[in-house]
């Protein structure tokens, strides 16, 4: 008998036909003699929907009051699945974020985890309930409603397998795992049978949309056993994330193309070259809770440098008024441009840790295409460039070519 933590994402729990299907596995899990909690996210599209329906209140909804209205999508999905597994026979409970009693910090839309009472969720478990948890919420210390930020009920289903030292988390998706690339930028992407904690990491960071970045964090802090799976096929076993290179049934140099569409990019021209100045630009940035990816400072010439860093899309807007009217005078800097119109594509693998030449592969590849690379930046394990939008797909596939992802390793 295993304890088993079940996470299923929005178009697994679309419809009431497909919570059925949901239901008929966990009722399968079930027969097989395991204990079950099932957490879940809203209906697809549902999340987008109430944020819209805020947005018609308000143009830049209240924080508190917008977590009020879009945790209501995964209340409903709960008490739909445990009908759904009452309906079937079996004994199951729902519960909300608040209920369970998953605390978080006061940071609306983006709140963190910081601890789980599981108590009542071991009790049912023991009583042969399934639990049913709502995923993307909380509550703070005050007792008001939280949200993890989008895509955060993966991060749920890992906390709660952290805190129930759970046997296994398997998230189940539309997708029957971790691929070299996105299938529909290149279809030739393979799935992966292994991928490391790390390069997860890098994946899901750099925006291959699989698992919320703070879920995998999570699962590599508290050592969970993670397993990506599709909710749409009855056999198959997904992905398995790895927490040690050995682990690793593939051993390609690269694992995956990562990429991001909603980069955007800002300078600031002619900055002193002096202590102190990176922090007058990026303090008030991180102030305003806009996250900051990418960031590159020239060498400085005659005592002035160029500072550029990129954020999300949706906040560049935000950046670039701080920085015009908050920044660029107390500090002297020439001028402040941006681009919104830019992406990221990144190459991943561990393998580059005793590997040469993955750069000089990656620029010759996009200088043979003509794309201009605007910023690069480098970790251990990844190498990312920002390029024009427009070339974001060819880009994808010349490297997921280059890189031989689209064979199978030997
Ligand atoms: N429903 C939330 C979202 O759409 C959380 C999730 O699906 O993980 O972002
Ligand atoms: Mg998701």
């Amino acid at each position: 008998m295993a304890l088993i933590v079940q996470k299923y994402g929005g178009t697994s729990v679309g419809s009431p036909e497909r919570i059925k299907n949901v239901v008929r596995r966990v009722a399968k899990y079930k027969a097989l003699g395991h204990q079950l909690v099932v957490v879940v996210s809203a209906m697809s599209g549902e999340t987008n929907r109430l944020i819209g329906l805020a947005k018609e209140m308000q143009a830049q909804p209240d924080p508190r009051e917008l977590d009020m209205v879009v945790s209501t999508g995964e209340q409903v999905t709960v008490g739909l699945v445990s009908m759904g597994l009452i309906q079937e026979g079996l004994k199951a409970k729902s519960y909300t974020g608040a209920q369970v009693k998953i605390i978080t910090d006061s940071a609306f839309t983006k709140a963190r985890i910081l601890s789980i009472d599981e108590q009542n969720i071991r009790t049912d478990l023991a009583n042969g309930y399934v639990v049913v948890v709502a995923g993307f919420q909380g509550i703070d210390k005050e007792g008001n409603i939280t949200t993890l930020g989008r895509g955060g009920s993966d991060t749920t289903g890992v906390a709660i397998a952290a805190a129930l030292h759970a046997d296994e988390c398997q998230i189940y998706t539309d997708v029957d795992g971790v691929y070299t690339t996105d299938p529909r930028v290149v279809p030739e992407a393979r799935r992966l049978k292994t991928i490391t904690f790390e390069e997860m990491l890098e994946m899901a960071s750099l925006g291959s949309k699989v698992l919320q970045i703070r879920a995998v964090e999570f699962a590599g802090k508290y050592k969970v056993k993670l397993r990506v799976l599709s909710s749409f096929e009855e056999e198959g076993d997904g992905t398995l994330i790895t927490f040690e290179e050995d682990d690793k049934m593939e051993q390609a140099i690269i694992s995956g193309i990562a990429f991001n569409r909603d980069e955007a990019k800002i300078t600031v021209r002619g900055v002193p070259d002096k202590p102190g100045i990176a922090y007058q630009i990026l303090g008030p940035i991180s102030e305003a809770n806009v996250d900051v990816d990418m960031i590159i400072q020239n060498v400085g010439v005659d005592d002035s440098t160029d500072f550029s860093f990129t954020v999300h899309r949706n906040e560049f807007d935000k950046a670039m008024d701080i920085l015009k009217n908050q920044v660029q005078h107390h500090i002297g800097a020439r001028n402040v441009v941006g681009d919104n119109k830019t992406a990221k594509v990144s190459v991943v693998g561990v393998g580059m840790r005793s590997h040469v030449g993955i750069a000089s592969k990656m620029f010759r590849t996009l200088a043979e295409e003509g794309i201009n690379i605007q910023m690069i930046s480098t970790s251990e394990i990844k190498i990312s460039v920002v390029i024009d939008e427009k070339y974001l797909e060819l880009a994808v596939r010349v490297l997921h070519k280059a890189f031989d992802l689209d064979l199978e390793p030997v």
